[in-house]
């Protein structure tokens, strides 16, 4: 009968120590933080300076999380690991420079846009073998894995499309002559354009595209964060952000 009791005992004593525990622990992981996915190689939007990751869209995200009452961390990863990362939880909204698109909708959310973007061309600039859009169809294009860029130039069924896990990579493999092309965003096309001698954008840009915040389908802080953004927007902020990187 003693020994039953004390192992009731210490049943019941282990019970409560666990208790005691998942308190402590559910207390610990309710730290109020937002995690954002992205990929810090696309300045002026989000890129190193020294080790912190700063731009446009960190912040931008920043100010959102102050508003909110938010630690803002930054997760860098491959772009075409954010979506799966914001769908399954690990990241709480990805934010990349990250176009709207409808293929993209049928697995996240998108918050309102914040900006505008086009995509161009960005080629040698002497002797390129692309000088207009038409003559992407029988070309080399270096894209980035997964980007609008990557989406639009597949449709090119002669072209050789090189896949890169960043842009900076195209245009490493363009300005060593392995790509004819890259095809990628405006702002980041002109900040490698200025980074790296020989090559220049064309004229003529591609489809206009609207840049936001995607989060887990059904997401409830998808409302705070459109109600963040637009008084951000509202009193001059997300403008005065944009300006800083962007100039006019
Ligand atoms: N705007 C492009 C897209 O959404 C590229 C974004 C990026 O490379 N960070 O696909």
């Amino acid at each position: 009968m003693k020994r039953i009791v004390s192992i009731i005992l210490a049943a019941v004593m282990l019970c409560s120590t666990a208790l005691v525990f998942t308190a402590c622990g559910g207390s610990s992981s309710e730290k109020k933080e937002l995690h954002m996915a992205t990929n810090a190689f696309f300045e002026p939007y989000e890129y190193y300076k020294d080790k912190e990751i700063i731009g446009i869209d960190a912040e931008i995200a920043k100010a959102i999380c102050d508003k909110l009452g938010y630690e803002l961390v930054i997760d860098d990863m491959d772009f075409d690991a954010i979506i799966t990362s914001v769908t399954s939880g690990k990241a709480d909204f990805g934010m990349a420079g990250m176009t709207v698109t409808d293929e993209r909708k049928k697995s996240v959310d998108f918050t309102d846009t914040y900006t505008t973007s086009t995509q161009v061309i960005i080629v040698p600039e002497k002797n390129s073998k692309v000088s207009k859009t038409d003559d992407l169809e029988k070309a080399s294009i270096g894209v980035q894995l997964g980007t609008t860029g990557d989406i639009f130039v597949s449709d090119y069924k002669d072209a050789k499309i090189e896949r890169f896990k960043k842009g900076a990579d195209a245009v490493l493999a363009l300005t060593k002559g392995k790509v004819d092309a890259v095809v990628i965003d405006k702002q980041p096309a002109e900040k490698f354009v200025k980074a790296n001698e020989g090559i220049k954008i064309l004229e003529e840009p591609f489809a206009e595209e609207e840049y936001a915040i995607c989060l887990k389908k059904g997401s409830e802080l998808t409302e705070k964060i459109n109600g963040a953004l637009k008084e951000l927007k509202d009193d001059g902020t997300v403008q005065k952000i944009i300006d800083k990187y962007i100039g006019d």
